[in-house]
């Protein structure tokens, strides 16, 4: 019913308000609060092939364990009990996360967190409830942006999910970041380990106390972060951490070379 009243009202805002994908360019045939084309967002797929069961890296040796762990995994054991990401950090779903932290389009939020509760599910019967504490912003870097995306996209898949048990908290006290750590160029996994060291805080611990928590964030990309939020998060007395990411940077793609304010000034650039 009305699709006759909706296809001219929707190519009469075509005319209106020309617009086009702003992943692909294609004009957009409908008029929708993302400026994304479906091809593009069908084009944004999960994560397949054989990955570490802890961190959610590629695992490439040929291993009968149902559970792979890798080399790394199997060095340091981490301060989270499993990592799990959506996508790879690339193509489309790198442009999505872009178009939401330097294009500011904040729609896409929807999108990820859709996909992020895809994450949440698959680590769902690890946890019968969990504090839900996105990965915090400085607060200058906040300012800048004017929201955090980490606390956007989790909204957004809370909503999805709409389950009972999980809980959000965001705000002063839960996690912070007391110092920006941008600048990681250069530096090798171990000086990047060092240099988020410090970063985050716990003030009022009470929230997570004994709690299971689960962390997310929009990129996993050297872990480093994670691990320094996970191991804080433990000593202000959270029980079991568990990571949700929707994008992971996997060391064998192309995304992994780029360092994280070489892409943001160029995406600045390009959504100026
Ligand atoms: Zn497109
Ligand atoms: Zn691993």
């Amino acid at each position: 019913m009305g699709s006759l009243f909706d296809a001219a009202a929707q190519s009469l805002f075509a005319t209106l308000l020309p617009s086009d994908c702003r992943l692909c360019q294609a004009p957009l045939t409908r008029i929708a609060r993302l400026p994304v084309c479906d091809a593009c967002l069908s084009g944004i797929t999960p994560i397949s092939g054989r990955l570490c069961a802890v961190c959610g890296e590629r695992i490439f040796t040929p291993h009968a364990d149902a559970e792979p762990v890798c080399g790394e995994c199997r060095t340091t054991v981490p301060p989270f009990v499993r990592a799990m990401a959506y996508g790879s950090y690339d193509g489309g779903l790198r442009e999505l996360i872009h178009l939401l932290k330097y294009g500011r389009v904040r729609p896409a939020a929807g999108v990820l967190g859709r996909m992020l509760a895809e994450v949440i599910q698959g680590l769902g019967s690890e946890f019968q409830s969990a504090v839900v504490v996105p990965v915090p912003l400085h607060n200058r870097k906040l300012r800048q942006r004017g929201f955090n995306q980490a606390e956007e996209i989790a909204r957004a898949a809370l909503k999805k999910l709409n389950r009972s048990g999980l809980t959000l908290k965001t705000g002063v006290g839960v996690l912070e970041r007391r110092r920006a750590t941008e600048s990681q160029t250069g530096l090798t996994d171990h000086q990047r380990q060092e240099n988020v060291r410090g970063a985050f805080l716990v003030t009022l611990p009470k929230p997570i106390r004994s709690q299971d928590v689960l962390l997310v964030d929009d990129v996993f990309t050297t872990g480093a972060t994670v691990r320094e939020c996970a191991r804080v998060l433990r000593r202000a007395g959270a029980d079991r951490v568990f990571v949700a990411t929707v994008a992971r940077v996997l060391k064998s793609e192309v995304a992994w070379a780029i360092p994280e304010e070489v892409e943001e000034s160029r995406a600045l650039k390009a959504y100026a």
